[in-house]
């Protein structure tokens, strides 16, 4: 018996690889202020266009050999990654969640995979992604309104434990540890994740940042300040937690 998952969450995958494609663009052009739509995709360097056959997600990354057709500059293994993150996220959608849950999730994916890498490029999260967030999520919960309740303990979990964590570690360090575009991140994650899941994502999250500003200082040997961007250790540690979707009630109560 095939697995009646796995048909819808091909054709999402397809979808998503496609759309990841169009992320990638709106990752390197947005924040410049640049058209997304044209012109078409170019070499950054050379300006050569990418021909259609170069312009299969994934695949044509590894066809060029990671390089443009013409000049020979090396494209960065971002795009492919970007492409395979989006395709991946949106086949287990439609492979996991019924349908209302499954549009949410992609939507959700999507928008914290260009915040993620826009924060990894310019220390910023732009608004305009944190309101498509909050739009998707306000329309979900519209025909899901039993949840509202939940959502509105996640937004207030996540900006409490956030704001707390924020001002504990200015006074510790004595400068700023994280952007406002950090407090409006974890506000839609708690929407979309509960109090529990993002508290969990809070602290896992932070974790992780600990730690890779531990080895980022060890390898490059200084001490010196250094800017870390938060955002997308708590938007992928946001995502691992719904997909996870641990039981917290049995886990407490296996504390207790
Ligand atoms: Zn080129």
């Amino acid at each position: 018996m095939v697995d009646a998952g796995l048909f819808p969450g091909s054709i999402a995958a397809v979808l998503g690889l496609m759309i990841g494609s169009f992320l990638n663009v709106v990752i390197y052009r947005l924040p410049k202020d640049e058209s997304v739509v044209f012109p078409r995709s170019h070499c950054t360097v050379c300006g050569v266009l990418i021909n259609w056959y170069h312009n299969i997600p994934v695949l044509s990354y590894f066809m060029l050999r990671g390089k443009c057709a013409k000049c020979h500059t090396k494209f960065s293994i971002r795009y492919p990654l970007v492409e395979f993150l989006n395709g991946g996220l949106w086949f287990w959608a439609f492979y996991q969640y019924p349908l209302p849950e499954a549009l949410l999730f992609i939507v959700m994916a999507s928008t914290l995979i260009v915040i993620s890498f826009i924060d990894i490029d310019y220390m910023v999260i732009p608004l305009l992604f944190i309101l498509i967030a909050a739009v998707a999520i306000i329309v979900y919960y519209f025909f899901a309104p039993h949840q509202w309740v939940l959502a509105m303990w996640g937004v207030l979990t996540g900006v409490c434990y956030l704001g707390g964590v924020y001002l504990l570690t200015r006074g510790m360090f004595k400068k700023e540890t994280m952007g406002m575009g950090d407090l409006q991140l974890i506000a839609v994650l708690g929407a979309w994740l509960g109090p529990l899941n993002v508290a969990a994502t809070i602290f896992a999250g932070s974790l992780v940042t600990l730690i890779a500003f531990g080895i980022a200082t060890l390898l490059s040997g200084k001490t010196e300040d250094r800017a870390l961007p938060f955002g997308p250790f708590l938007a992928f540690t946001g995502i691992a937690f719904y997909m996870l979707n641990l039981d917290w009630n049995s886990i407490i109560a296996l504390v207790n």
